[in-house]
C-alpha cells in the first residue's frame, strides 16, 4: 500500500487512501504546493470554492503535466449556493476556475449554515437534486457530503435517488468521530478526516511526542497513519515541500492496538469548535 493506492466507493469508482489539503492555502502559494504534491506522488487534491484558491489549484495541475485522469480532485459547493440553479451554476464555475470538464468528487460544504437559509433540510434535498443530476451527465463521477452527522444524512437518504459515496469530516487525534465512522460504514460510505493534524495543535500534545520516538516517526506520521489504519483518508495541508513529503511516508510501520487507542482519547489537541447543526459563516 502507498498513498496512491485506491479505495473502492459504492458506485463502482475509487478514490486514493491519502489526500491533499488546501484550505487556509493563500491563493498565490496553491499552485506551487499543489505542484510540489504533485511531484511527491499525491494523485488526491481536496480544494473547496470558500477556499479561493480553485484557479491556482487548476492551474497547477494543468502545468504538473500529469494526465487529468491521473488526478482525483475534489472541491466543495459553499453554503450560499446551496439550491438547485445555484448549484448548478456554483458548479460550472468551479470546473472553468479548476480548468477541468469535470470533478472526481463533489461535496456539498456544510448541512446547515442558518445565516443563509432556515429549512436545512429542504436545502439539502435541493441541492442533492443538482449533484445527482451532474452525476447522471457524467460531470462528476461522485458525489458527497461534508460535515453531515448521522441524523442530516438520515434525511437526505431518505429523499435522495442516489445515495452519497462519501462523509469528509473533522477527524484527528483525540477526536476519532465513532459514530460518524459506524453509520458511514454500515452505509457503505467512505470516510474523509479533515485537519488530520488539528490544524497543528497535535504538536504540542507531549505524548504524540514520546510516541514518535517508540515508532522513530514524526507526530505527523503518526496522526496520518493512525486514520488510514481506522480506514478514514486523511487530508493533510501544508505548504512546506519536506513536510508534503513527510506525509505520505506512513506505510512502512503499523501502530500497535494499544496506541491506537490512545491516540483516539488524547486530550489536549480539541476540536475546531466548527459545530455542523449551528455554524454560522
Ligand atoms: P492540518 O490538520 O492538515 O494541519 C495543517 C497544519 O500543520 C499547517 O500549519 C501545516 O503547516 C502543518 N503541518 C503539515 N504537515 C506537517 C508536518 N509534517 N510537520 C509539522 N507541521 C505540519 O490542517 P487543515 O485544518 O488545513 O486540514 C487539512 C485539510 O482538510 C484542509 O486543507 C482542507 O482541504 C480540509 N478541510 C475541510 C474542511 C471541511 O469543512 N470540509 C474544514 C477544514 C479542513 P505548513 O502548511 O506551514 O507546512
Amino acid at each position: 500500500m502507498n498513498h496512491q493506492t485506491r479505495i473502492p466507493l459504492s458506485n463502482g469508482t475509487s478514490i486514493p487512501c491519502l489526500g491533499f489539503g488546501t484550505w487556509k492555502t493563500p491563493a498565490e502559494q496553491a499552485k506551487q504546493s499543489v505542484l510540489h504534491a504533485l511531484e511527491a506522488g499525491y494523485r488526491h487534491i481536496d480544494t473547496a470554492t470558500a477556499y479561493h484558491n480553485e484557479e491556482a489549484v487548476g492551474e497547477a495541475i494543468a502545468a504538473s503535466g500529469i494526465a487529468r485522469t491521473e488526478i482525483f480532485l475534489t472541491s466543495k459547493l459553499w453554503n450560499p449556493s446551496q439550491g438547485y440553479q445555484s448549484t448548478l451554476d456554483a458548479f460550472a464555475r468551479s470546473l472553468e476556475w479548476l480548468r477541468t470538464d469535470y470533478l472526481d468528487l463533489y461535496l456539498i460544504h456544510w448541512p446547515h449554515d442558518p445565516k443563509y437559509f432556515d429549512d436545512w433540510k429542504t436545502m439539502n434535498v435541493e441541492t442533492w437534486r443538482a449533484f445527482e443530476k451532474l452525476y447522471r451527465d457524467g460531470q462528476i463521477k461522485a458525489i458527497g457530503v461534508s460535515n453531515f452527522r448521522p441524523h442530516h444524512l438520515r434525511h437526505l437518504m431518505e429523499h435522495c435517488e442516489v445515495k452519497p459515496m462519501v462523509d469528509q469530516v473533522e477527524i484527528h487525534p483525540g477526536m476519532p468521530q465513532d459514530e460518524i465512522l459506524d453509520f458511514c460504514k454500515e452505509h457503505d460510505m467512505v470516510v474523509e478526516g479533515w485537519s488530520p493534524l488539528a490544524t497543528g495543535k497535535i504538536f504540542a500534545v507531549p505524548e504524540m511526542q514520546d510516541m514518535a520516538r517508540k515508532y522513530g516517526k514524526t507526530v505527523a506520521q503518526l496522526c496520518l497513519r493512525w486514520s488510514v489504519q481506522r480506514g478514514v483518508i486523511p487530508l493533510p495541508k501544508s505548504v512546506t515541500p519536506a513536510r508534503i513529503v513527510e506525509n505520505t511516508q506512513i506505510f512502512d510501520f503499523t501502530l500497535e492496538p494499544q496506541d491506537m487507542e490512545t491516540i483516539s482519547h488524547l486530550t489536549g489537541c480539541g476540536w475546531s469548535g466548527l459545530d455542523p447543526d449551528h455554524l454560522v459563516y
